[in-house]
């Protein structure tokens, strides 16, 4: 091999099927360099939280793997990640760094800032689409800008998805003799004392072949019923693809390539499909939205909120994180975070109006939580989503609409199975009183062996009171914006 190598940057896109930058690569015929980088000093305050580093551990060991079945390896290197591959660059003497485009506000200058820098040594930086369905610029309005609301996002958005057959992983990559990286332990990622990571190990197979078993499995029976079912926590209605998509282990284009594949063959799962494709473009809505605000992690989207009274309550925000709020839902949705890394969307929808309309805490407190605990954690759809409950960001649930923990429980987990799994101390209460124990006759918490306030917390705040406070808090920005309830 005389030719100079291309270094591949791998970041969240840690797979080898449907990666563009890697295909492009290997083409060229050139000495590949694999890298993966794990920086936490360019993203400041969003660097990864636990459970994502968790996470990454093992998706980093199944890709290390897969390369290596190729003849290849994965070089690994901690550090400022423009330095790092700026130095790489040099040492080896690439003649290209190869990447896939990262939306966060922070990876996007360090893009930029990376490009610079290697034009100077002679090396070009090759960004490649793949994380996205769409990218930003190719999704606008008629102003220019980025989409607000989702309808018409979505409307424009469907009318280019033109989704490919995956790229193969390539069968065999040539890569030069190892250069000395930083072992995987090294990145000491994984939590030791304590090891709280023993419901994701039950949870979750990271990985890109994890990922694509998550997929084949929910194209069968759970697309077919996701139109219905996708609500429901106490059934396997969704994909869990999440955290998948978000360290880039499967392509969203492969999602949806494979998904019409099999609506196509299988009558009767069309809606489902079609469902299943809009819930992916929430998430391209979200990194549109990203790119184009890059405040939105840390402040409204919506102008006028600066003079919303948010209240700072470390107890009740401790019984929230804990799952201690004396409201089943609720606390059921923050016990499955802890011990899984994930919480169903609906659940995510419950618990964040709970904290943010019920208790008035701000959304950043629970942006912030989410952060550190979900294997999912994913700063767009993160952001925008606790925008969206808290009623300031794009597209938003207007703020009078305040989810009633109870009704909601009574809804959405019928049967109870999803409270009994995760709020174990209730397991023999009766349906009827499952999701308000506060208001179960005496003898009917007798029966169930329960005693509130010892062995399951009487109700941190009063839904109906706290309703009333959340309405008059909202009159303040209304009356700033003008805004019209
Ligand atoms: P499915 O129902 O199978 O959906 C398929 C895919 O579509 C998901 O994997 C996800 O990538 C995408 N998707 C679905 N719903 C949304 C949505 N509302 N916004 C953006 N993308 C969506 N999702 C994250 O990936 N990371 C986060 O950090 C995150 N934080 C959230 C915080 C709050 C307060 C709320 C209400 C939602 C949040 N979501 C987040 C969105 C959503 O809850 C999860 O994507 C979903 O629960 C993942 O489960 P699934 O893979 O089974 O979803």
């Amino acid at each position: 091999m005389t030719s100079r190598p291309i270094i591949l940057w791998f970041r969240n896109d840690l797979r080898l099927k449907d990666h563009a930058a890697l295909t492009a690569a290997v083409a060229t015929g050139a000495p590949v360099i694999p890298v993966y980088v794990l920086d936490d000093v360019t993203p400041g305050r969003w660097t990864m939280g636990g459970a994502s580093r968790w996470w990454l551990h093992h998706s980093l060991a199944a890709l290390s793997e897969d390369l290596e079945a190729r003849g290849s390896y994965l070089m690994l290197a901690g550090g400022d990640a423009l330095k790092v591959i700026t130095d790489l660059a040099r040492q080896t003497g690439a003649s290209h760094v190869y990447c896939s485009r990262a939306y966060e506000p922070f990876a996007s200058a360090l893009e930029r800032g990376l490009k610079d820098e290697l034009e100077q040594q002679d090396c070009a930086l090759k960004r490649y689409a793949g994380a996205l369905l769409a990218e930003p610029e190719a999704v606008l309005t008629k102003g220019g800008g980025p989409y607000k609301v989702y309808t018409p996002f979505w409307r424009a958005l469907s009318a280019q998805l033109k989704p490919h057959a995956p790229k193969p992983a390539p069968k065999a990559i040539a890569s030069p003799r190892r250069l000395k990286g930083m072992r995987l332990e090294d990145f000491a990622l994984l939590p030791a004392k304590p090891d709280w990571a023993g419901g994701l190990r039950e949870a979750w197979t990271p990985g890109e072949a994890g990922a694509s078993e998550r997929l084949t499995r929910f194209l069968g029976a759970a697309m077919a019923a996701y139109a219905e079912d996708r609500n429901r926590p106490d059934l396997p209605g969704t994909s869990r693809l999440s955290p998948h998509l978000h360290f880039g282990e499967i392509s969203p284009n492969a999602c949806v390539w494979h998904a019409r594949t099999a609506a196509a063959r299988r009558p009767g799962t069309d809606a489902g499909c079609e469902t299943f494709l809009k819930e992916l473009a929430w998430r391209d809505f979200s990194h549109h939205l990203l790119a184009y605000v890059p405040s939105l992690p840390e402040k409204p989207f919506r102008p006028g909120w600066d003079v919303f009274p948010w209240k700072k309550d470390a107890s009740l925000l401790a019984a929230w994180r804990r799952g201690r709020t004396g409201y089943p839902i609720v606390d059921a949705g923050m016990r499955e975070l802890w011990q899984t890394g994930v919480m169903h969307n609906r659940v995510r929808m419950i618990v964040a109006s709970f904290l943010v309309k019920d208790l008035l805490i701000p959304w950043q407190e629970g942006e912030a939580w989410f952060w550190d605990t979900l294997v999912d954690a994913d700063l767009a759809n993160n952001s925008a989503s606790w925008q969206w409950v808290a009623g300031c960001g794009a597209d938003a649930a207007p703020y009078f609409r305040i989810f009633n923990p109870v009704s909601q429980g009574e809804k959405f987990d019928p049967d109870g199975a999803y409270v009994r799994r995760f709020v174990p101390e209730l397991a023999q209460l009766p349906n009827a009183h499952l999701h308000a124990p506060f208001e179960a006759p005496k003898e009917v918490l007798a029966a169930a062996r329960i005693t509130l306030g010892r062995d399951y917390p009487l109700p941190v705040v009063d839904h109906k009171r706290a309703r009333v406070q959340a309405l008059a808090a909202y009159e303040r920005v209304k009356a700033g914006t003008g805004a019209s309830a």
